[in-house]
């Protein structure tokens, strides 16, 4: 069975097929770079690690490319309200995007190209595309020509006529048609700008990604993907661009997120409900942030309340609850004769559940309760008082290596038993001494967070409540 992608441009389930076998080349559009990332930047940074982690854990090589918008009227209205310059702004907010997805454990991409260092590419490109009549100088502005691309609209499935109707793009004089979009903008005073061929200004937001596209990965790339709110006109847009002048087929699959909803209303300035990265991850554990995000299926929209984060972390702790279980079991084990072949069996079947379900465009949601379904077999294990130290490891393994494709890991919990058993040792010493108060306390702390004490004659064992 080979991995099916929903590819927008035929609004199909297509099987996945890169264009050099057993390689991915893969173009992520980033955020513009002029405040902490909101939850909505976070979704497509958390989903599409998490495809570039499970093509690769299916034994593609992927060249992953995402670049970060470091020139534009948000960045140029931010430095002048803050009196500072754009790069200083934009090198401030990409440091801080690296520090938000690394918490949520999102790997770098091989390559994070800025527009400030690729300003070369884009006015070569630009230039092509006047050289080839795609594109036109107006006073100082260069724009494309939308009508000369003849399927313009096709990723967003929508006939050139009824944009025209349907009036979105601003009406500017300085263009031919209402249809064309700028890939060169004219500096205005005081506005950061670089030298052109066609005078002092900045490139457009669409031709970035067209130009880096092609420098980092080549004309023709496997998956280009990004928000939903991309898919027009940004995306359509890099298309016209990048075919016209290549006259070649630009991305072979488009994958779109869904949209996040913040307590059921659309997440928007106006309403002032924008939710930073930042801010949830000094309040909530970063991971099962993600593990709400891959509760969801990407091309779903997705509800975010604290509420639900709350019992996100409940669902989580479930499963984190029985991989420690596990490992404790193996400390008091000394079983390695069983017959286990039974067990092994039933672990191995999950792997391929979840492979089954990853396949199926990257199904996560279903994937996660494939892990639940690991979780209430080892707790069963566990039940029965099994001890076989290979089935343990086996589930461990799972565990591990499962949570790892999805970019969980299961570690955080260990900071936390160092924590758990420090404190017991430390009630331990107090029990020696008699001081039965602070004993009493430090159980009661424990209480707290959920830890079950359970005094043996081999000394005290503990278990998430
Ligand atoms: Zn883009």
């Amino acid at each position: 069975m080979a991995i099916q992608i929903y590819n927008t441009l035929t609004r199909k389930k297509e099987e996945f097929v890169p264009l050099e076998e057993g390689k991915v080349k893969m173009y992520v559009c980033g955020p513009t770079v002029y405040n902490y990332i909101h939850i909505g930047n976070a979704r497509p940074a958390i989903v599409f690690d998490t495809v570039r982690r499970y093509l690769e854990y299916r034994g593609y090589e992927v060249k992953y490319v995402s670049n970060f918008t470091d020139v534009d009227d948000k960045l140029i209205r931010a430095a002048n309200q803050l009196g500072e310059d754009v790069p200083t702004i934009a090198d401030r907010f990409i440091n801080a995007y690296y520090e938000d997805v690394t918490a949520l454990g999102c790997q770098k991409a091989d390559v994070h190209p800025r527009v400030m260092e690729n300003m070369d590419i884009i006015i070569e490109f630009i230039a092509q595309l006047v050289e080839k009549g795609f594109a036109y100088e107006s006073e100082g502005d260069v724009y494309f020509r939308t009508r000369s691309f003849d399927s313009y609209g096709k990723l967003s499935h929508q006939s050139i006529d009824d944009l025209q109707v349907g009036a979105r793009i601003e009406v500017g004089d300085k263009k031919e048609d209402d249809l064309d979009f700028a890939l060169w903008k004219a500096a205005k005073e005081g506005e950061i700008y670089w030298e052109s061929p066609w005078g002092l200004g900045r490139p457009g937001w669409h031709i970035e990604c067209s130009a880096m596209a092609k420098k980092y990965l080549g004309e023709t790339i496997d998956i280009h993907a990004g928000g939903q709110d991309l898919t027009f006109p940004h995306h359509e847009n890099e298309i016209a661009q990048s075919e016209a002048l290549s006259g070649k087929l630009f991305s072979r699959y488009w994958m779109h997120n869904g949209y996040i909803n913040i307590d059921n209303e659309k997440m928007s300035k106006s309403l002032g409900n924008f939710v930073l990265v930042h801010d949830i991850i000094t309040r909530h554990n970063p991971q099962v942030l993600r593990f709400f995000m891959l509760s969801v299926h990407y091309r779903n929209p997705i509800n975010y309340s604290e509420e639900l984060l709350e019992s996100t972390r409940s669902a989580f702790e479930r499963i984190t609850t029985s991989y420690q279980n596990l490992k404790h079991r193996k400390e008091a084990s000394t079983d390695l004769t069983s017959d286990n072949q039974d067990w092994l069996d039933k672990i191995s079947a999950i792997q391929d559940q979840f492979i089954e379900a990853m396949d199926d465009d990257f199904n996560t949601a279903l994937a996660i309760s494939v892990l639940f379904d690991l979780s209430k077999l080892a707790n069963y294990y566990l039940l029965e008082k099994n001890t076989a130290v290979e089935v343990i490891d086996a589930f461990t393994n799972q565990f591990d290596g499962l949570f790892r494709v999805l970019g969980l890991t299961l570690e955080s919990e260990d900071m936390l038993d160092k924590e758990i058993d420090a404190l017991i040792e430390k009630r331990n010493q107090a029990r020696k001494d008699r001081n039965f108060a602070l004993s009493d306390q430090i159980r009661d702390q424990l209480k707290e967070m959920n830890i079950i004490l359970e005094d043996t004659p081999q000394g005290t064992r503990w278990k998430r409540g």
